[in-house]
């Protein structure tokens, strides 16, 4: 940490809701103001989709590779979803945080947990509550593409979800997605002036004293 040229080390913002909460639209708010913050770009061995850009939505690696990576310790966290692997590569986000900048990853308690569980000290966790059960199931239902036994089956993860709340740092109820915004963003300038991710304090303090 100390012999970074950065006035800062960056931090690792971990958002989780239940889907429908709105982590996904309150990091995109947050991307588009502050943009020395980005989303951890996680690798997969799934196909990309049509649009899906290597580096930008995924690093898309094959099947060995991607158990080369496991052997490697080269992962945060990984997980088999479906018929398919994804992990957070570890040295991105390092080399991220080195340079003075965020990382921001969405991500469901599972995923929270075994991130913090390896960078403790980088890790300012947020989870996001809906203002209410009834909000949201019509956010879910509202959804494009939405139908009665996908809503039944989100609302049930939404339960499960929320049971997780307590294991986070943060907790922001998003009635209104402004006022959400500016409750998220009054973390990340608090934590940003944390002691110890002010690396230029510790040349300022010392030429402060011995200017006396
Ligand atoms: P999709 O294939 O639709 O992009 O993602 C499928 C699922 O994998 C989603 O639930 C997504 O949150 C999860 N996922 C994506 N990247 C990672 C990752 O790095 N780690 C874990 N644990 N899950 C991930």
């Amino acid at each position: 940490m100390s012999n970074s040229t950065h006035s800062r080390r960056g931090l690792m913002l971990v958002i989780s809701s239940p889907s429908g909460a709105g982590k996904t639209t309150l990091s995109r708010m947050l991307m588009d103001k502050y943009e020395d913050v980005r989303l951890s770009v996680s690798a997969t061995t799934r196909d990309p989709r049509p649009g899906e850009e290597e580096g930008v939505h995924y690093q898309f690696v094959d099947h060995s590779t991607f158990e080369t990576m496991i052997e490697k310790r080269a992962f945060l966290e990984w997980a088999k979803v479906f018929d398919h692997f994804y992990g957070t590569p570890r040295k991105a986000v390092e080399e991220r945080l080195e340079d003075g900048k965020d990382v921001i990853f969405d991500v469901d308690w599972q995923g929270a947990d075994a991130i913090h569980d390896q960078m403790p000290n980088d890790v300012v966790s947020v989870f996001v509550l809906p203002p209410s059960i009834d909000a949201l199931q019509k956010r879910l239902e509202a959804r494009p593409g939405s139908d009665p036994e996908k809503v039944e089956r989100r609302m049930a993860g939404a339960r499960n979800e929320i049971r997780h709340w307590r294991r986070y740092d943060y907790a922001i109820v998003n009635e209104d997605i402004e006022v959400a915004f500016k409750e998220l963003e009054g973390i990340l300038t608090t934590e940003r002036q944390k002691r110890l991710r002010q690396l230029r304090l510790e040349p300022l303090v010392q030429a402060l004293l011995d200017e006396g």
